[in-house]
């Protein structure tokens, strides 16, 4: 008899927290036996049971040109030969900087980090050393790293300073984070006018990914650009999940706006703890060695994780690939509606590249609040049915999801009939 997820799940309980290194991982939204993975190729993910999925999660975004992509693997296998790690610099590091700068137009320099908690805290404090100012801007729903100061939620009134989300966050931390709710211009346009001098910066998702899939307006992101100049804030762009991934430029591109600073991560380390913050020179100039802002890390440039991150750009800007990408994800998207509508199921849907959303409602959602008031129930039905025929979906609501290059037509086509058969089931009640 060969081993199972349950047998798996109850091992890993007695000595992780949960059983999971990540907590989304444990299936809580939706209940039931994570899948503990064996392996992965292309689209597909295999579970320890031998059990086969189309993945829609893709590690959560970094995973673009699919599972073991010969060429990633191949860098990793080369790089791995001349040593783990130097904790000195290296010339493929320059190389991943400047294909950085190239493809962001706001980066002129770049700083690699390991993950995108470590990017995103980096650039608040370096945002606050440039500004001098200790306030700092969020939006409910947006998930920036799980940082002391981003683990907050909006105090009882507009315009007072956030309270704790997690257990262990001081609320004397908390109180410098402002938390105002996504796409509303009246609410920045307020806060700005009142306490604009205190602000050191704004740090938004330009499309949300972590409360599913939510579009932040232009005529918003262009306020949110103009305060910000107009009262010397910094305007911080997190696209650790949008930068290459909803166009080889990055949401900069699809919206043609300029933040000061980026936050980026998942697909540039192709798999592989790499991250990295940038944006204008003057500002980047104030980081440690040259400036006061201190910033460090052992494993700052590891040079597999740049071998696989570089490996994968390469890929990503291979003529058309974005075409493709989108139009596999407008494929699944509109097949899913369509199955959705044969079944009479209220659903719709969002994309942008290579990241999608789905809603069992009959509008997008504009912010956190929309998010929350859907019903998880239905969601649930839906994420187990799909499960259930061999379709991984990220087991909660808040989650965008992701297509790779790897999926074809094959993989779509096999999709949308276990979605014929899910809101089959669901319209059954
Ligand atoms: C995933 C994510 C992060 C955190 O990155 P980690 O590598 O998990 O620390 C930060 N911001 C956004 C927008 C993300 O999606």
């Amino acid at each position: 008899m060969s081993i199972t997820n349950q047998q798996l799940f109850d091992r890993a309980q007695r000595t992780i927290p949960g059983g999971v290194n990540s907590p989304v991982r444990a299936f809580r939204q939706v209940g039931g036996v994570p899948r503990f993975i064996d392996r992965a190729e292309g689209p597909y993910m295999i579970d320890a049971e031998g059990t086969r999925y189309i993945d829609y999660i893709g590690s959560w975004g970094p995973m673009i040109v699919g599972h073991a992509h010969p060429e990633v693997t191949a860098a990793v296998q080369k790089a791995a030969t001349r040593s783990l790690s130097f904790g000195a610099p290296t010339a493929d590091e320059i190389d991943m900087a400047e294909a950085i700068c190239k493809l962001m137009p706001a980066v002129e320099q770049v700083r690699l980090v390991s993950s995108g908690t470590e990017a995103g805290m980096s650039a608040i404090r370096l945002a606050r050393g440039f500004t001098g100012r200790d306030a700092i801007v969020k939006f409910e729903g947006c998930y920036h790293g799980h940082a002391d100061s981003l683990l907050v939620k909006a105090g009882s009134g507009l315009l007072t300073f956030g309270n704790p989300s997690s257990g262990g966050v001081p609320a004397d931390l908390a109180k410098h984070t402002l938390v105002l709710e996504f796409n509303n211009i009246a609410q920045i346009e307020e806060l700005f006018a009142k306490r604009g001098s205190e602000i050191a910066c704004v740090i938004v998702e330009p499309i949300a990914g972590n409360m599913n899939f939510i579009r932040g307006t232009q005529a918003w992101h262009q306020r949110l650009r103009a305060l910000c100049t107009e009262h010397g804030a910094m305007l911080v762009w997190d696209e650790v999940m949008t930068g290459f991934r909803v166009a080889l430029g990055g949401a900069q591109q699809v919206y043609g706006i300029r933040p000061d600073m980026v936050v980026m991560g998942k697909v540039i380390g192709g798999g592989m703890p790499l991250a990295a913050f940038g944006g204008r020179a003057d500002v980047m100039a104030k980081l440690s060695p040259l400036g006061s802002v201190y910033q460090a890390g052992t494993l700052s440039g590891n040079p597999l994780a740049v071998a696989a991150g570089m490996a994968q750009l390469r890929l990503i800007q291979q003529p058309g690939f974005y075409e493709r990408l989108s139009a596999t994800t407008q494929k699944l998207m509109r097949g899913l509606e369509a199955a959705a509508a044969r079944h009479g199921v209220p659903f719709c849907t969002d994309s942008e590249g290579g990241m999608f959303g789905f809603y069992f409602s009959t509008r997008l959602p504009q912010n956190y609040p929309d998010m929350a008031d859907a019903d998880v129930e239905v969601f649930k039905r839906f994420f187990h049915a799909m499960l259930d025929r061999g379709v991984y979906l990220a087991p909660s609501m808040f989650e965008a999801g992701f297509v790779s290059a790897a999926h074809g037509d094959v993989e779509i086509e096999a999709t949308l009939s276990a979605a014929d058969a899910a809101f089959a089931e669901l319209a059954r009640g």
